[in-house]
This record gives structure tokens, C-alpha cells and sequence, in this order.
């Protein structure tokens, strides 16, 4: 019989695939591409996945093992999942093994089966036992027994076992009702379910402004939408009711949004719009709970499903909708390893099964917005605020000729008081976390730096500690100087800690709320928190750009900006639309309900045209001015970018890589090979870092001499010396 070769991708950080010998007379049918394959590697055992079947190879015949099992009947990714994952590993140059690998919940990974029969719980009547019969059974003795069975005759629907879980019956309790036959386990088939308004509904939905209406209607074509629509114009409305639509034709919706422990309102306002079960996959989610979430969605019995980044992967029986919340936000994009854009993806995921994709902001990033123009995306424009309430006015405060209380000009100090005389909230926002950036020797000079960073060390005041912010890297402060042992160590510059110790001191009656990483760490802490300040008690509440993101504090009027400056004067040409994204982020969190918002922003350098624009003009025209200027120097959207980088512990040597990479890179007329330079943060955390950047006006070429350079690194002599990545349309581009 002539042998079967398996071309299967292998879960490791290598750019190729590897041929394994398929089982001896095994049906060429049950051979599909995306089945999982267990094989030997090395010493150890993986689980790989079937890209292609093979009558030859190009390999020594001998050396080719056979496989251990074939896992799989039926692709554990369906093709337009096992597609697009291709594609990106394509795209974004990063192994096939491992960008197939991310797709899957860690206990597929581990070769878990796909399907779980989902069984069912019912009951077998429809109407409760009578009392003789109660008392037969014993039922009035087992209230929890009896509860179910009440709670079963309502649902005919039934329950499954990780509802049950949910809702923490035992399986004593179901047991019990399974043995006196009065429930029954069923197995359920994965059909695409229609739901009628009543059915799905909790609460009725808004009548739509006009401009809502308009972009409802757009929605529901396939393609992809902006909707561009300011703070509090009611985006998230219109996703609700998109998402409607689509569940009542019995089709799923993908929700992605930035970060969800953030922003628990968001997803509350699904749960309680809809009746049905919102699936969220956080991440605090067991890797049992993923997998039964995974699953849901692949058999359809998951109508809604929201998460992060990662959740564009998961598989959907009947895809109707996807939602990008927030499309403009960095966390889209994975910084590390297999560093995809997941707004990218769901944009081709949702081209590849014809669906309409929705992407969202009241800041959209410059590339969504320059699509939108191109015709490329539809556009939808929400201008007003539907609920009454009016859009913040923007006040600059110039600083320069100010002096400041520890951050805080005095025309600032009496503007907040004045908002919480009446009774209202103010937000302050400053995006450093810490208690400042700097401490000082004011004997010797000395300033703390980080051993391992070219960077300073962030002054923890609580907890008496330097903390660096680039690699966690720790130290106690013990009152004295490093240097010259003098104890005039004074903390320079400001961090959130210390707004929150001044404010205390400004207003010592005042509840203080303070939102940062470091206070949000704890499990639960940030729905804790978003509790106490929903409650309306008059409040500041001081915190970085997590006070940004999406929330809904209706007694917010004043939210004052404390340092814009730092934003606007950075060498990466991304900054300022960054900074303006921000800006009107944390500003759209004044004055959400019928109290008039102000966004106080301190500058000191008030004139600044750019600013002014952002302000006056609002985001659009900033956009415009922003997008001018990038087709002016042929930056993206306008070209295409990708970056390597490189990173050894001894100086020089990522240096080396590069400039080799660069030498020996052919020369393209169409692709400009910048650098190699040293990173902005030249060394952290121990190592010497570089990177080379790429630019191209045409996407392919950029990416077939990006394959080559790949191709050098691969062989380079240096290459074992350095840790190096490939970065396709980075964000960062330090
Ligand atoms: P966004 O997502 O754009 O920030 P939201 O959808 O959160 O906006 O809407 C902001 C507020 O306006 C919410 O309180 C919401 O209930 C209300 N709202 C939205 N659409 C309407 C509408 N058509 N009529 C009345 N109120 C609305
Ligand atoms: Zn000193
Ligand atoms: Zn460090």
C-alpha cells in the first residue's frame, strides 16, 4: 500500500510544518485539514494539527515517524476558523503551529474532546405532582428536589449540567428527581434557536434617534461598519439591537470589547437587556469553563458570546453579527508572541462568513476612519447624545504662568470645588500611576534609577518602595540615599498616589476614590469600586486611563485633565492620536445623564494648534489633521509597517543581528529598511534591545521581503544569541 504523508503544523516557535506517516490503512476521508493529530517530537509528546495530506514527501522516507493518534473526526477549527488562522500565521509571520495553537482553549490544546454530549435535564410532566402524590414520593420532604422540578416545568428548555452547576444544585438533587421519574436527561442538537421578541427580551428597547435608526439599518448588511458615534450617543444601543436582529433569525453574535473586568456596566447592560444566557469569556474563567463556553458557542446553544481579544477565535454554529466595542483600543492588538490585531481579524473572520461587522468608538483609530472614507467600511455618524444630555464643554487651563500645588493650578482647586458644593462627582485624571517618577538626592543629585532599565524608578510612597514600571523590579526606600547616604530624598513629579494625597489634603471631608492598577488588583476590586461611585455619593475619584474606558457614572459633571503635555511630545508618530483618543475617552465620562458635563485640561502650552483642534473642532477634524499629515510622510494608514526586534543581555550584540539582516536584506525600490537602532528604552530588564523597522507603501512587497529577512535570521550565526520577534503593523513602535 503506498504510504499517506501528514503535513501537520506542531505547537512550537519554529516557521514550517512537519510530515508524519499516517496509520496504516486509515480511511483518506477521516484525514480532513484541522483535525488534531497526537505525534511524537523530539522526546516529547504534542498535539499538532492536520494541515494537508500527502501521496510524497521531499523528506528522508526512513526518518519519518509515524503518528500516535488522530484525535479528531471532524476539524476541531471549521475552515473559515482554520482559514483565517492560515492566513494570519501568513500575515503576521508568525509560526502556523503556534497561531493555530492560540485559537483553542488550553484544554483542546491538551487533546480534550471537541463535542461533550450536552445533556439535558427536563422534566417528564408538565404540570406538579399532586398532593397524594407528593407525599408518595416524599417530595415534601426534599424541598431542593421540589424546587427543581418547579424550576423545570417552567423551563421547558431544561438545564444543562453546567447550569445546574451555575445555579448550585448537586447532582444528588437531580438524581433524586431522575430516579422517581420525574426528570430525565436528553440529549440536545445543536439547532440555531429563533427567539420571539418576548422570549428574548428583559426590557423593552429605546425608541432609536434618527441617526441611530440609520445606523441599525446600515448594520444589518454585510460588510464592515464604523460607526463613529461621540461618548454617550448610544453605540451600544444600537449593538443591542443589531444583536436582535440576528438573534431572532436564529444567528449567534461575537461581541469583542477591550477589557472586561474594566467595564462591568457594559456587559450587564446584555445581561439585562436579554433573557437568554450572555456567554462571557474573562479571564477569570477555569479552563474548564472555557472549553464548556467554547463549546456552547460551537453547538449554537450560546446565542451571545463577549470577551477579548482572543474570543475572535471562537467557533460559532450559526454566525450572524460581529461587534468590535471600543475598536480604537491598543488591547486589540496582542504584544507579545503572536502579536495579532484581533479588529483586524474579526474584519476578515466576518468578510469570510458574509456577516455584517460593527466596529464602534467615539475616537476611531485613524486606519477604521481612513476606511470608512475610502468607502471601504460604511460610515455612521452618532452626533448627539439621545438621553438629553448635553456633550461636556472643554475648558484649557494654561498652566505656565501658574504655581502649582503639587500638580493642581488654584483656578483647578476652586473649579472642583465648586462641582462637589453641588453636590456632584469630579474625576481626576493623570495617566502615571505611583506616587511620583522620580526621587531625588537634593544633596548629591542622585536620582533612583532602575539596575536592570534604562529608566527611573517609580516612587511607591504606601508601601515605601521604588517600583520600576518597565520591569517590576522592587526596592525598598529606607530614607537614604544611595549615594551619599543624605536624607534629603525628595519625590519629584507627580503620580496618581500623590493627586489622591494631595486632594486629601485639599479637601479633607471629601470621599477619595482612586482607580490604578495598583488599586485595582484584587480580584472583584474594580466592580467593587465602580459600586461606590455609581451609588452618587459626592466623590473624587482619581485614577489613570482605566477611568477612561467605557463607564457610565451619571454624577460625574467635572473630570480635570492634570498633565496633557506628556502625551503630546513623544518621538512615536502614533502618540498624539493616542493622547487625543484619551482625551476625549476620560472627557466623555463628564456629564452622561441630564447634569451638564466641563473637562478641565491643564497645559502649558495652551496655543498648542493641535490641541485646540481636538478641542474646538472635535475628534473629526483632529482625525483629518492627523491623517494630512500622515499621508504627507507616507506613514499608515498610508503605508505599511512591521518591525523586528531584538534583544540580547550582552550590549551590542541585538545591534549585530539587525544590521546583518539589514545588509543582506535585498534591496527594494518599494521597501525602505530604517535602522537598525537602539530601542527608545535601549536596555531593560537586563537586556540590550534593538529593532529594525520596515516600511512599504504596497503590503505584499513589505511582506515578501519581510519573508526573506526572516528567512536570513533564521540561519544568521547570531541568531542564538538574541531573542528576537517580528511585529506586523505594530502599535508601538518602541
Ligand atoms: P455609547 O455606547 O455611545 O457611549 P450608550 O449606548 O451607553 O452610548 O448610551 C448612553 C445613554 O443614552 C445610556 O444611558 C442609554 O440608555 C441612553 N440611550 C441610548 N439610546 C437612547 C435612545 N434612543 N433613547 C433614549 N436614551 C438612549
Ligand atoms: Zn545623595
Ligand atoms: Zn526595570
Amino acid at each position: 500500500m503506498k504510504p499517506v504523508y501528514l503535513d501537520i503544523a506542531v505547537p512550537i516557535p519554529i516557521r514550517r510544518s512537519f510530515h508524519y506517516r499516517a496509520p496504516e490503512g486509515i480511511e483518506s476521508r477521516r484525514l480532513k485539514p484541522g483535525i488534531r493529530i497526537e505525534i511524537p517530537f523530539g522526546r516529547q509528546t504534542l498535539t499538532g494539527i492536520l494541515l494537508s495530506v500527502d501521496g510524497k514527501t521531499d523528506y528522508d522516507v526512513e526518518k519519518i515517524k509515524p503518528v500516535i493518534r488522530i484525535i479528531d473526526d471532524t476539524p476541531v477549527l471549521d475552515q473559515i476558523l482554520f482559514r483565517l488562522c492560515l492566513w494570519a500565521s501568513d500575515y503576521y509571520q508568525h509560526p502556523v503551529g503556534e497561531v493555530l495553537h492560540s485559537a483553542l482553549p488550553t484544554l483542546l490544546r491538551q487533546g480534550e474532546a471537541i463535542h461533550q454530549s450536552v445533556s439535558i435535564l427536563t422534566a417528564t410532566r408538565q404540570a406538579l405532582p399532586d398532593e397524594a402524590e407528593l407525599k408518595r414520593l416524599n417530595l415534601k420532604r426534599s424541598p431542593r428536589q421540589f424546587s427543581l422540578l418547579h424550576r423545570l416545568i417552567a423551563n421547558p428548555q431544561g438545564l444543562t449540567r453546567s447550569e445546574l452547576r451555575r445555579q448550585e444544585i448537586s447532582s444528588a438533587v437531580s438524581r433524586g428527581l431522575v430516579d422517581k421519574e420525574l426528570a430525565e436527561w436528553i440529549e440536545s442538537r445543536p439547532t440555531g434557536k429563533h427567539f420571539s421578541t418576548e422570549e428574548l427580551r428583559n426590557e423593552p428597547a429605546l425608541d432609536l434617534t434618527t441617526e441611530q435608526s440609520r445606523a441599525l439599518s446600515d448594520s444589518q448588511q454585510p460588510g464592515t461598519h464604523l460607526i463613529f458615534g461621540i461618548t454617550g450617543s448610544g453605540k451600544t444601543e444600537v449593538y443591542l439591537q443589531a444583536i436582535e436582529g440576528v438573534l431572532k433569525r436564529g444567528k449567534q453574535a461575537l461581541v469583542l470589547v477591550p477589557e472586561i473586568g474594566l467595564t462591568p456596566q457594559t456587559v450587564q447592560r446584555f445581561k439585562s437587556r436579554f433573557q437568554i444566557q450572555v456567554c462571557v469569556l474573562h479571564s477569570g474563567l477555569t479552563d474548564h469553563e472555557r472549553l464548556d463556553a467554547w463549546r456552547q458557542a460551537r453547538q449554537g446553544s450560546a446565542a451571545i458570546i463577549i470577551g477579548t481579544r482572543s474570543a475572535v477565535f471562537t467557533p460559532l454554529f450559526s454566525p450572524g453579527l460581529i461587534v468590535v466595542d471600543e475598536e480604537h483600543d491598543a488591547s486589540f492588538k496582542q504584544q507579545d508572541g503572536f502579536r495579532y490585531s484581533a479588529r483586524d481579524l474579526a474584519v476578515l473572520r466576518g468578510q469570510m462568513e458574509d456577516i455584517p461587522v460593527l466596529l464602534g468608538s467615539a475616537t476611531p483609530s485613524l486606519e477604521s476612519y481612513s476606511n470608512a472614507l475610502s468607502g471601504k467600511y460604511s460610515l455612521s455618524r452618532l452626533t448627539l447624545r439621545p438621553n438629553q444630555a448635553s456633550t461636556a464643554s472643554y475648558h484649557l487651563i494654561g498652566t505656565q504662568h501658574e504655581s502649582l500645588h503639587d500638580g493642581f493650578s488654584p483656578r483647578l482647586v476652586q473649579l472642583i470645588k465648586n462641582h462637589l458644593d453641588e453636590g456632584n462627582q469630579v474625576l481626576v485624571f493623570l495617566n502615571r500611576r505611583g506616587f511620583s517618577p522620580v526621587l531625588l538626592c537634593q544633596n548629591c543629585g542622585w536620582i533612583a534609577e532602575c539596575s536592570r532599565c534604562d529608566a527611573r524608578m517609580t516612587y511607591h510612597l504606601s508601601i515605601s518602595s521604588l517600583i520600576c514600571h518597565h520591569c517590576g523590579v522592587q526596592t525598598r526606600v529606607l530614607g537614604n540615599c544611595a549615594n551619599c547616604a543624605s536624607d534629603q530624598l525628595v519625590p519629584l513629579g507627580l503620580g496618581t498616589q500623590r493627586l489622591e494625597q494631595t486632594l486629601n489634603q485639599l479637601f479633607p471631608d471629601q470621599k477619595i476614590i482612586r482607580i490604578d492598577s495598583d488599586s485595582i488588583r484584587r480580584k472583584h476590586a474594580m466592580e467593587k469600586l465602580s459600586k461606590d461611585i455609581i451609588a452618587g455619593e459626592p466623590a473624587i475619584l482619581v485614577g489613570t486611563q482605566l477611568l477612561a474606558k467605557g463607564h457610565h457614572f451619571p454624577d460625574v459633571t467635572l473630570v480635570a485633565v492634570v498633565d496633557v503635555d506628556s502625551g503630546f511630545y513623544s518621538a512615536d508618530y502614533k502618540a498624539i492620536e493616542r493622547m487625543g483618543q484619551l482625551l476625549l475617552q476620560v472627557g466623555g465620562r463628564a456629564g452622561r445623564e441630564d447634569k451638564p458635563g466641563t473637562v478641565a485640561v491643564q497645559t502649558s502650552f495652551p496655543d498648542q494648534p493641535i490641541l485646540r483642534t481636538l478641542i474646538e473642532d472635535g475628534y473629526e477634524i483632529f482625525a483629518s489633521q492627523l491623517l494630512a499629515e500622515r499621508t504627507r510622510f507616507d506613514l499608515p494608514p498610508f503605508s505599511y509597517q512591521a518591525i523586528i526586534r531584538a534583544e540580547a543581555t550582552n550590549a551590542g550584540v541585538a545591534m549585530q543581528f539587525l544590521s546583518e539582516l539589514a545588509k543582506r536584506t535585498t534591496n527594494s525600490a518599494s521597501v525602505m529598511v530604517l535602522g537598525p537602532v537602539p530601542s527608545n528604552m535601549e536596555k531593560r530588564a537586563g537586556k540590550h534591545r534593538a529593532q529594525l523597522l520596515f516600511s512599504g507603501k504596497d503590503r505584499r512587497t513589505l511582506q515578501s521581503c519581510l519573508s526573506e529577512t526572516i528567512g536570513i535570521a533564521e540561519q544568521s550565526s547570531t541568531v542564538r544569541k538574541v531573542r528576537w520577534s517580528v511585529d506586523v503593523d505594530p502599535v508601538d513602535l518602541f
